[in-house]
Order: C-alpha cells, then sequence, then structure tokens
C-alpha cells in the first residue's frame, strides 16, 4: 500500500486527489490514511506469526483519537508517557490492560491512575521511581507490574535529540543498577517483576544497534534468572527508522525475526510509534508568495513551523511536492518557509519545484511528530486533521479558532489603582 500516490500529476490521498480535500477543509492541512496506519501496524503483527506478542503503539507519535481507534480496533496496545496520554487511549477505545507506562517523571496521580485502570507494565526508569510506585501501590493495597527500563549504552546512529540509548542520555539506568531494582522489587509486596524494557532511539535505519542492545539486555535476563528473578517479556522499544527521502530503512520482518529468534522463550512487546504513523500522514500548504533575491529564492507558505517543527528543530528532511504538478510558474531552487518570525522557520530547503503564487504543497510523511509538536506560536490556531479511508474522508480534529487561543487567559484585575 502507498496511500499517497500520483495519479496524472494529481497527487492522491487514497482514493481522492488531495486537492478535493483541500476544498472541503481548507489550508493548511493534515491528511491521515486509515489504510496505510492499518497495513504498517499489520506488517508488525506478522513479523511476530506464532510468536507470543504485544504491539504497544507509542501514542507520542500522533496521539488523533482517530488514529488510536483505528489501531484499539486491530487489536493493539499502547505504549503512553503521561496520564494524558491513558487517558486519550480510554476514550479512544484501547485497552488499559495492554499499556505500558514509560517516560522518566511519572507523578503519583498519574501512577496511582494507571493502577486503578489496571494497565500491563510501567516501565520504570530510576530508582526513586520504583520507590514511588511501590509507595502508591502499597497504599492502594495494589500489585504494580514492572519492568526496568536498562540502557544499554549503545549508539544508534541518530539524530542526538532522538538518541536515548547512551549513557549521557536521561532514559533509564545502568545494567547493575537494574539489576539491584530487580532484586529489591522481587522482595516487595506491592511490585511484581514481570518484563525488562529498552528504548534506545528514534528514526534508527540498521538493525546492528538493536541486536546490540537486545543481546545486552538478554544478559542481563540471564543474570536475573540465576538470581531467581524471572523476567517473563522483553520489552524492545520503538525506534524502527522510515524513508524520508527514498533512504534505504530496516526490513521489519528481518529484524523481528531476529529478536523472536534470539529471546525464544520471551513474549515480545514493541513500541512502535514512527513506523506505523510517519507514512500515513501528509502536511499540505499553500504558496503565498514567491520572493527571489540574488542569493536566495523563497516560496511563503501558509504553513509554518509551529504546525510542524521536524525540520526547525532536527533540521529532519521530508519530500516536497506540489499537489498538481502542472509545470506553470517558476522554475527555481527553493526554500519553503512559513510566516513565523523566526530564521528557523522553513519547512524544506532547496527544492527544485515549478511554482506560482496560489499551488498547493504536500510536505510528505509528515503523520509522526508532526501535529503533536504543533503549538500556537505566532497566535497561529492549530490546522485541522482529516483522516481518509478510500473515498470516505471526514475531520478528525477541526481547525483551531482565533477565539479558542485566549479564552484561558485573562486580564490582571490590579486594584492599586482605584
Ligand atoms: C518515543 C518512544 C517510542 C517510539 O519511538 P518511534 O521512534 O516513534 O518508534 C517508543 N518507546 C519509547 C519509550 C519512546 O519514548
Amino acid at each position: 500500500m502507498n496511500a499517497f500516490n500520483f495519479q496524472n500529476k494529481k497527487l492522491y490521498a487514497e482514493s481522492v486527489p488531495v486537492s478535493d480535500l483541500i476544498r472541503s477543509y481548507g489550508s493548511p492541512l493534515y491528511i491521515y490514511s486509515k489504510g496505510q496506519i492499518e497495513t504498517n501496524w499489520g506488517l508488525f503483527k506478522k513479523s511476530f506469526g506464532d510468536h507470543p506478542y504485544l504491539i504497544c503503539y507509542a501514542v507520542k507519535a500522533n496521539s488523533n483519537l482517530a488514529v488510536l481507534n483505528i489501531l484499539a480496533k486491530l487489536g493493539s496496545g499502547f505504549d503512553i508517557v503521561s496520564l494524558g496520554e491513558l487517558e486519550r487511549v480510554i476514550a479512544a477505545g484501547g485497552d488499559a490492560k495492554k499499556c505500558v507506562f514509560s517516560g522518566v517523571a511519572k507523578d503519583e496521580i498519574s501512577i496511582q491512575k494507571a493502577l486503578e485502570y489496571g494497565i500491563y507494565c510501567f516501565n520504570v526508569e530510576s530508582e526513586d521511581e520504583l520507590d514511588r510506585i511501590e509507595f502508591v501501590a502499597s497504599s492502594m493495597n495494589a500489585v504494580a507490574p514492572i519492568s526496568v527500563r536498562v540502557n544499554p549504552n549503545v549508539d544508534a546512529n541518530t539524530h542526538p535529540y532522538i538518541s536515548t540509548g547512551l549513557a549521557e542520555n536521561k532514559f533509564g539506568v545502568d545494567a547493575d543498577v537494574a539489576l539491584s531494582m530487580y532484586k529489591k522489587a522481587a522482595l516487595s509486596d506491592s511490585l511484581k517483576v514481570c518484563g525488562l524494557d529498552y528504548h534506545i532511539g528514534s528514526q534508527i535505519t540498521e538493525i546492528a544497534p538493536f541486536i546490540e542492545a537486545l543481546e545486552r539486555a538478554l544478559e542481563l535476563v540471564e543474570k536475573l534468572k540465576s538470581e531467581n528473578i524471572l523476567v517473563e517479556h522483553l520489552d524492545i522499544g520503538g525506534g524502527v527508522g522510515v524513508s524520508y527521502d527514498d533512504e534505504k530503512i530496516i526490513n521489519i520482518e528481518d529484524y523481528l525475526n531476529s529478536v523472536t529468534n534470539r529471546a525464544k522463550e520471551m513474549k515480545i512487546l514493541v513500541e512502535p510509534g514512527r513506523s506505523i504513523v510517519a507514512n500515513a500522514g501528509i502536511f499540505v500548504t499553500r504558496v503565498e508568495y514567491l520572493k527571489r533575491n540574488n542569493l536566495k529564492s523563497f516560496a511563503i507558505v501558509d504553513g509554518a513551523m509551529n504546525d510542524l517543527i521536524r525540520p526547525s528543530l532536527y533540521e529532519s528532511f521530508h519530500q516536497a511536492v506540489l499537489i498538481d504538478d502542472n509545470s506553470i510558474g517558476i522554475n527555481d531552487n527553493w526554500d519553503i518557509v512559513g510566516p513565523v518570525c523566526e530564521s528557523a522557520d522553513f519547512l524544506a530547503k532547496n527544492r527544485n519545484l515549478t511554482l506560482e503564487k496560489g499551488d498547493y504543497i504536500a510536505i510528505m510523511t509528515a503523520g509522526a511528530y508532526g501535529f503533536v509538536l504543533s503549538s500556537n506560536y505566532n497566535s497561529r490556531p492549530r490546522v485541522p486533521e482529516v483522516m481518509i479511508s478510500g473515498k470516505h474522508h471526514s475531520l478528525v480534529r477541526k481547525r483551531e479558532t482565533i477565539e479558542s487561543l485566549f479564552e484561558n487567559e485573562s486580564l490582571f484585575e490590579d486594584d492599586t489603582n482605584q
């Protein structure tokens, strides 16, 4: 499946021309494909075959209720990092019992709620956090299922902001600390050891770092076994990279086969985010002005870094294509820039396109870490999100209004002037 494809030089979202969607919903706009999400998730499922598994979609990659609902209907579990994400999953029809709770700073209320909902497992990221989970569980007369997130200290060869498995990163604990945490948990009446967890980073495009992390984790599983601490599941995290620019990526089936072959006795949890939703979404924006000087040519569009921050934040590359490639206009190497007052406000740089005012550009592979990272900077209402399946489409988040931007604000009533 390739949800976004060209037919007669016009970009389609499944069976509908993107230009039709713009007519219905305006610009800028996010468009997601239900079929692509299902295909991507299905590839993980198929790769596990008969091996016991749980796919826990990483909610933070795209947390729209419609996206979560599509995955819930497939039977997916979820990786959450906040109480807000857990409540979203439940609101979308997801099963709390298939949720794992990651994140370095879980507060008491979130832990309590997660226990009440009966989540599958807490991925514990520090000794202090283990103590807090034990405290909350014991005060509720509950037993908290836990995995320790180990930091395998492997280099995922990815952007430093999305690398998490090195000792210098804030995530997880070293193997020796993990060992003492497991010993403590095994002795506690309020904690139940159920798994071991790691997540080494995002947008990883080679299998080697994953296997290195896996082998270190399995060494720890063996060590725990020798201490009579049995770990039932191994949570291998997410991080599978996607192709933003036709680059070579991991074959998911090969990767998961090499995991299940090495951890034959264990249930495998995986936490894919980007690889489920990235290529299931595009961001569409209109060319407002063309501006050229003797150094640079700018296509100024109505979408900006507040809508899609990945290029500004990580200097990440997204393909930029015309939704109707009619070859009318000025051919040049354009920087596609937005209206926000920051020089970092660009969506793409140096792209050879033939443009005129009023053209629409699709920023491809924008379904992950797109809308979820958007903001109201420069008092810009957040853009709508649309889901499409075949010919059917509907709004799954409406465009924000300008009034809503300041509805939670109030004037400061200062009576000293009276
Ligand atoms: C972000 C995150 C994921 C998902 O990462 P992707 O690269 O989107 O697959 C999975 N697990 C944890 C703990 C995360 O923080």
